[in-house]
């Protein structure tokens, strides 16, 4: 009799094809971790349908106690991962196990290399899931019922990971899922319980859900044979639970190996990579919760996506309620992964109820506090860790004095700087050093920002710093304009911007050349009304400089202006920002100054301004309005020499 045909073929997402392809073939070296993946799946099944059963009881009555079961089958050749949590329809079927829905799935694929363990740390970055089960099977079954449905609403979805699935509908008597793997000819060593087990503790010892393995026993049996009695040997199965099954959390401290808490964090933030730092508290009294944060060792491939939700995995009283509760941490510490179990929060929760609740406020102010010094801990203990972290994160961390007044002195110590004192790019200067280190007679902390480290550290605003041993720090991130205009004192010191303003080095200057400034001023008059004549109304104004050495000119933006960086990230960010007008300061004791003093040819006069001015602003960092120019008339320049 011929099947009515129920079955239909679907191909996988393009995406899925690439990651399935990549993962069999650069996570070989650590393929054992499939099963640390199905299980988790398992167990955030389990979470959901406690998750749901909160509002609808019926969804459990079948079967109350959650389990996912682990078996293999020798002759067969299979393991098979079962559970009875939520299950799924065909559609969140065909949705979840062909496509991947993440955003920047295409951004991360691009970034693959070719490199074996390159990519597969950027794929343990991505998360692998479901779909790592083709790394020991070459064919997977999965057969699955959600929760609440009739027994004839089953799916089973086959396929052999070449770019093909099957769907088709099954009639299955339990609700959940289940997971046949039909290993590689090769991973004959899966089969095996005493491996499989050893698997489950090393990976999965934290999940709260039991996993049961069959235990086969020999029971000795008595019985009477022809009034003779008889010893008999009998092989009974019995079921086995191989994990610890108890929230991970509620456990004190002293039980909890690292290990385990590196496994945890690993199941949570679906991380690859063991974290660099963590922090488990309990904390009793007015609220009472449960944390555990971690700080991972490198950002997620859609740290910096917009709109990319994060946060911690949120249990009320240890039943799961969601994932990336984003609520429980500002948006500079999004970074931060871990769970929060609270007991004062009510089991039926929503995240519109999240946003504005007063028991979250409190738990979050506690939370930052708590991260915060755990990050101050790894920075004073542990250098290297915090300078691995702050490569990863220190651009989040710079958001957070704006974002987090009352937290900002704190944060301020956190942050790391470029600066003169090293001259290497390396950020690794903090404030505390910075302030140790000024020189008598100075109280500001003096910054330049530049798109690009050499600008910043061949800013011609830096020569009077260098000269009198002033330090400066060196700013290139996007995000340390807006940095700057919202941390505008450490300790009591104001920041200063060398690139802005009338330089007031206040006590650092020295009488002698202030005198002297007083005594030019008065000789460039003429030449500086000329200047004025030649620029109009492309500079705000034209001055002597007290801040350049070597250099001819520079551009100053005026106290008020926004800076050329600021202006550029408006306008990408899509703003209109009228452009500053700079101010063109000149040094007096340049020889090129000197000697336009005394050009009396207009023209002759006016090329050399124009050129200075360019360079000026080039030196900036800045765009000309006529490049083409620029450099007819510096070629022309150079001829008559
Ligand atoms: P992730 O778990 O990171 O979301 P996976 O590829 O592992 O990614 O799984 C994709 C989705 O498939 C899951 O988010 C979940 O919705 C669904 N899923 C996977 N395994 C199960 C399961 N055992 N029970 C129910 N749903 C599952």
């Amino acid at each position: 009799m011929s099947q009515p045909a129920t079955k239909e073929t679907y191909g996988f997402q393009a995406e899925v094809k690439q990651l399935m392809h990549l993962m069999i073939h650069s996570l070989y070296g650590n393929k054992e971790i499939f099963l640390r993946e199905l299980i988790s799946n398992a167990s955030d099944a389990a979470d959901k349908l406690k998750f749901e059963s909160l509002r609808d009881p019926n969804l459990m009555v079948e079967d109350t106690e959650l389990k996912v079961w682990v078996d293999f089958d020798k002759d067969a050749r299979t393991i098979i991962i079962r559970d009875n949590g939520i299950g799924m329809t065909e559609e969140e079927v065909i949705q979840n196990l062909g496509t991947i829905a993440k955003s920047g799935t295409r951004e991360f694929l691009q970034k693959l290399t070719g490199d074996q363990a390159k990519d597969a740390r950027l794929i343990g970055q991505f998360g692998v899931g479901f779909y790592s089960a083709f790394i020991v099977a070459d064919k997977v079954i999965v057969r699955t019922r959600l929760a609440g449905s009739d027994p004839s609403s089953g799916v089973e979805w086959v396929s052999n990971g070449e770019g093909e699935y099957t769907i088709e509908k099954i009639t299955k008597d339990t609700r959940g899922t289940e997971i046949i793997l039909h290993l590689r000819p090769e991973e004959d060593e899966f089969l095996n319980a005493w491996r499989l087990k050893h698997i489950i503790t090393k990976y999965s010892d934290h999940i709260t859900l039991p996993i049961i393995m069959k235990k086969e026993t020999m029971e000795e049996m008595k019985s009477d044979k022809d009034a003779k009695e008889v010893t008999e040997t009998k092989a009974v199965v019995e079921e086995e639970v191989v994990n610890r099954a108890t929230a991970l959390w509620t456990l004190p401290k002293n039980d909890i190996t690292d290990e385990q808490y590196k496994e945890l964090y690993k199941h949570v933030a679906h991380d690859f990579e063991d974290p660099l730092s963590w922090s488990h508290n309990k904390v009793e009294g007015k609220l009472e919760y449960t944390s555990v944060l971690y700080i991972p060792a490198r950002a997620p491939f859609d740290l910096w996506h917009m709109g990319k939700a994060r946060g911690l995995k949120l249990y009320v009283q240890r039943v799961f309620i969601m994932d990336d509760a984003e609520q429980f941490l500002p948006h500079y510490l999004r970074f931060v992964r871990g769970i929060i179990d609270s007991n004062d929060l009510p089991l039926n929760i929503s995240r519109e109820i999240l946003q504005n609740n007063r028991t979250i406020e409190s738990i979050r102010a506690a939370l930052v506090k708590r991260i915060l010094s755990m990050l101050e801990q790894l920075a004073s203990d542990e250098k290297e860790k915090y300078a691995k972290f702050w490569k990863e994160f220190g651009q989040a961390l710079k958001e957070g004095p704006a974002e987090d007044f009352a937290n900002k002195e704190q944060i301020a110590k956190l942050l790391r700087f470029a600066s003169t004192h090293k001259n290497t790019e390396l950020q690794d200067v903090s404030l505390e050093e910075y302030v140790a280190r000024l020189i008598p007679g100075q109280n500001k902390i003096y910054f330049v920002t530049a798109e690009t480290f050499n600008a910043a550290k061949n800013s011609p605003h830096l020569e009077i710093f260098r000269k009198k041993g002033i330090e400066v720090l060196l700013l290139t991130d996007r995000i340390d304009e807006w940095l700057t205009s919202h941390l505008t004192e450490f300790q009591g010191k104001s920041f200063q911007s060398v690139a802005r303003g009338g330089l007031d080095l206040g006590e650092l200057e020295d009488k002698a050349s202030d005198e002297k400034h007083k005594e030019v001023e008065g000789d460039f008059d003429e030449t500086l009304k000329k200047i004025k004549e030649v620029l109009g109304d492309r500079i705000k104004d034209v001055r002597l400089s007290r801040r350049l050495i070597d250099s001819p000119t520079c551009v100053v933006i005026d106290e008020n202006d926004m800076t050329t960086q600021m202006e550029r990230m408006m306008r990408a960010a899509g703003q209109h920002v009228p452009k500053h007008k700079p101010i063109l300061e000149v040094n007096p004791d340049h020889s090129m100054i000197i000697r336009l003093k005394t050009e009396t040819d207009k023209a002759h006069f006016a090329d050399w301004i124009e050129v200075l001015f360019d360079q000026a602003v080039l030196a900036e960092g800045g765009q000309l309005d006529d490049p083409a120019s620029f450099v007819k008339r510096l070629n022309a320049l150079l001829l008559t020499h």
